[in-house]
């Protein structure tokens, strides 16, 4: 096994970028981060609503992939243990609660039949969120979702880094020109690599930010809504940020009059005190997306360049994945879930040409 220090280039401070530095750092190896947009940068990481939400992906993505999401979770629990003292950054491990109107009850119960045993439970609202226990007497409890808000946690990262000797560099970089200089150069770029990457596409997410001082809540809580599923993640001081649309467009980041109502009136439907909410912010941001809304690593031929991307909507919930398995990669060692995420970056072209 190479366990040599290597001299590597991230390219990207978003979330994926910050966890591969991390997990390189720990390995040793000599990091320099490009970003022209600063660290942390005000980029689609950090404006996520920061949900560690694997099971809430049951009907979209393969059980490999909730694994490796759960296998996240433990990641930043661990981070959080040692850093949590710095910046606010703000984990926690509640779970996270579904709730349906009593006509969409049904919806839910699709849900849960896709759960694996043990994974979720019916439970009295009144025991999780009681200020939500009048118009939903029950839910369904995911005990081992976490959330975590993400502008403190890369403002950590990003302290942290620099602390243990990472470089940071405010410039715009080019893998393919980097390489010369790097034993490795690690694509993190998110949108920014779409002019070259055909397979890469934006999909928007809009959110609302809102201040409701009369409601209190410890978890995150969707609403499974057959035409505006919602989620709301408590932030600290009664702050609830609320998302997410999914809008195949990356023209824009901003908010349509009918995504901000559409938004609303689903918060209004849960708890009828958002009516007098003050709104924060109405902001949008671009998902870097591949055709299946999985994430990718592309390894070169000569081992120089790895490009990760596509993280959709699960930058945070599988980046610390990402960054693990780049650096046991670099290492040369074993990482069960590698192989999930390798692709041959032609690997599109070549099916539909099939
Ligand atoms: C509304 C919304 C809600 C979301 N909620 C969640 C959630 O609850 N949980 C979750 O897990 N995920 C969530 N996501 C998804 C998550 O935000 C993305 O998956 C994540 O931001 C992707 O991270 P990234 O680091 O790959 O890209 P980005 O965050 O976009 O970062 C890419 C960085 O690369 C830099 N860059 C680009 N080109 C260059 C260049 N040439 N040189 C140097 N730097 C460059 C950019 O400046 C940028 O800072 C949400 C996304 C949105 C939009």
């Amino acid at each position: 096994m190479n366990i040599k220090s290597q001299n590597i280039a991230i390219i990207g401070a978003g979330i994926t970028g910050l966890c591969t530095t991390y997990a390189l750092l720990k390995d040793g190896h000599t990091l320099t981060i490009y970003d022209p947009a600063g660290f942390p940068a005000d980029n689609a990481s950090f404006m996520a609503g920061g949900m560690l939400a694997p099971l809430a992906e049951i009907e979209h993505m393969p059980h490999e992939w909730i694994e490796a999401g759960l296998n996240s979770i433990a990641l930043w629990a661990e981070f959080a243990q040692q850093h949590g003292q710095t910046k606010g950054f703000d984990f926690h491990q509640k779970g996270s609660l579904l709730l349906a109107h009593d006509e969409d009850r049904h919806i839910l119960q699709r849900f849960a039949a896709h759960l694996p045993a043990g994974k979720g439970e019916y439970t009295p609202t009144k025991e999780l969120e009681p200020t939500l226990a009048e118009k939903f007497p029950q839910g369904l409890y995911l005990p081992e979702e976490a959330h975590i808000n993400p502008a403190p946690a890369m403002h950590t990262l990003c302290d942290y880094l620099k602390s243990t000797g990472a470089t940071f560099i405010q410039e715009k970089a080019d893998p393919s020109t980097l390489n010369a200089q790097y034993d490795h150069v690690i694509d993190c770029r998110g949108m920014g690599a779409a002019w070259e990457d055909k397979n890469l596409r934006g999909v928007k997410g809009e959110i609302v930010i809102v201040r409701n001082t009369e409601l209190t809540l410890s978890r995150p809580v969707r609403l499974m809504h057959p035409r505006y599923p919602l989620y709301i993640v408590p932030r600290p001081n009664h702050v609830y940020m609320i998302g997410a649309t999914i809008i195949e467009s990356s023209d824009s980041a901003t908010v349509s009059v009918r995504s901000g109502l559409e938004l609303l009136s689903a918060l209004y439907s849960l708890h009828s005190s958002f009516s007098e909410a003050e709104i924060i912010e109405v902001k949008a941001g671009i998902r870097p997306s591949y055709p299946d809304n999985l994430p990718r690593i592309e390894i070169s031929k000569n081992d120089n360049i790895i490009r990760c991307n596509g993280l959709f909507r699960h930058g945070f919930m599988l980046s610390p994945i990402i960054g693990r398995c780049v650096a046991d990669h670099i290492k040369g060692g074993q990482n069960n879930f590698l192989n999930l995420l390798k692709r041959d970056r032609n690997e599109h072209h070549h099916q539909r040409a099939a």
